[in-house]
């Protein structure tokens, strides 16, 4: 039987589409629409969906290797992929041991998808929508807005750093540069980096 190459992104309307074709994951979209639209306050946000959506991906690698995986496996190797928390050590030894089990995880990371990726996913070609952005969902976004903000002011601050170095200007070691916000209540005197300050959604006064 003749078969042309595979259709894969021919008819997929993104990344989203094409890797839902590549590892067949059934329903997805389905999923991804009413876990969003969801009025419970069990509903996603556009992170916590690219998560689900990443899962998927590395539980249908692992199954096209034939891997034996117990409940939570695929959630904790996402995780020791993935987190913020985790070592660049435990990272490496945790794809080691993928490549080991014959898993492309180069590929299989390359195609994992961005909060961003799947929003667009969701509202251009899926055209699901919210009413409005729940709370949750403006707060991602301040936490997107401003940590790209803390980003650039470490880079610009460590370029500086390192040109006045290179000049003479300062004396310096190898150097790391921290930036942290914080935000004061004037009610209460109480400091909160602003990160924590999101997290727990308001001051303790
Ligand atoms: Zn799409
Ligand atoms: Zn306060």
């Amino acid at each position: 039987m003749s078969k042309t190459s595979p259709t894969e992104s021919s008819t997929a309307c993104c990344k989203v589409g094409r890797i839902t074709q590549r590892y067949d994951l059934t329903g997805l979209d389905d999923e991804l629409v009413r876990y969003w639209t969801d009025r419970t306050d069990q509903r996603y946000s556009t992170r916590d969906l690219a998560e689900h959506v990443n899962q998927r991906i590395l539980e249908s690698a692992l199954d096209e290797a034939g891997l034996q995986y117990k409940d939570g496996e695929v959630e904790n190797t996402y995780r020791l992929l993935t987190g913020d928390d985790v070592s660049s050590g435990t990272q490496v030894q945790t794809r080691k041991e993928l490549e080991r089990d014959s898993i492309p995880i180069d590929e299989v990371e390359s195609d994992f998808v961005s909060h961003q990726t799947v929003y667009n996913h969701l509202t251009d070609c899926l055209e699901a929508s919210l009413e409005s952005p729940s709370d949750e969902e403006r707060l991602e976004r301040s936490r997107d807005k401003l940590g790209a903000l803390r980003n650039r002011t470490a880079a610009v601050t460590e370029d500086t750093v390192a040109q006045l170095a290179r000049n003479d200007v300062l004396d310096v070691g190898e150097f790391d540069v921290l930036v942290n916000v914080t935000v004061s209540c004037k009610d209460c005197r109480q400091q909160y980096t602003i990160r924590d300050l999101l997290e727990q959604g308001g001051c303790d006064c």
